[in-house]
């Protein structure tokens, strides 16, 4: 699907969602890729995947050479369901012990330079698409036909996150937003959506006006 207007060039839609922890943006990309008829990806999961292995293979996060190498040699695929060298780790990328190591190994240059790289590519495969995650209007797309920035007040999003606890979503949320390597912040030119203030179907319509 492109856009553009009639006799201009038209390009893919790319839209970047970016957000803290329980912002929404799971379910309203989710939402958006089924209106627009385009994929979405989730990036999260694939740091949530290099966490997950980096357990698995009992390598100290801090080491980050040793991650890295986790993270270069991980066959990553994101996509209803997540796996990771072929072994199905949708539930198991979701339990707290991945969820309390992510920010650790997310913070790690060379694993986001990595990471970055292969959204890309999946942009260019695909055609576009609606790709969420903490850096994606300000790094990876920094070009997107639209930027989103969600939030909602510390309470509704811990409520989302009833199963992570309060206190380990602020402590991911705060490791996210104050790393060296491209933390989480508002990109240029985003618009801000409440999500806490209006339902899934208004936000849709919303940004389906803004393409
Ligand atoms: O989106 P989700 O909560 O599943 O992301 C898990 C973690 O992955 C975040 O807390 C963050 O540390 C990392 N992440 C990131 N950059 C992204 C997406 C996620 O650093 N683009």
């Amino acid at each position: 699907m492109t856009v553009g207007a009639p006799g201009a060039a038209s390009r893919p839609i790319v839209i970047a969602i970016d957000g803290p922890a329980g912002s929404g943006k799971s379910t309203l990309s989710r939402a958006l890729a089924a209106r627009l008829g385009i994929q979405r990806l989730d990036t999260g999961a694939m740091y949530r995947a290099v966490a997950w292995a980096v357990l698995q293979r009992q390598v100290d996060p801090t080491d980050a050479d040793a991650v890295a190498d986790v993270a270069q040699t991980l066959a990553i695929d994101v996509g209803d369901r997540v796996s990771a060298d072929g072994t199905d780790i949708t539930e198991a990328i979701r339990g707290v012990e991945v969820s309390a190591t992510v920010s650790a190994v997310a913070a790690n240059p060379a694993v986001r330079a990595l990471m970055v790289e292969r959204q890309r590519q999946w942009v260019a495969s695909h055609g576009g698409g609606v790709v969420e995650g903490r850096d994606i209007g300000s790094v990876v797309l920094p070009d997107a036909v639209l930027k989103l920035y969600l939030d909602a007040s510390p309470d509704v999003r811990a409520a989302r996150r009833s199963e992570e606890g309060a206190e380990a979503v602020a402590r991911r949320d705060r490791l996210d937003s104050t790393r060296a390597a491209s933390p989480l912040e508002v990109p240029d030119g985003a618009r801000l959506i409440d999500t806490g203030a209006h339902s899934v179907e208004e936000i849709v319509k919303m940004v389906v006006a803004w393409l």
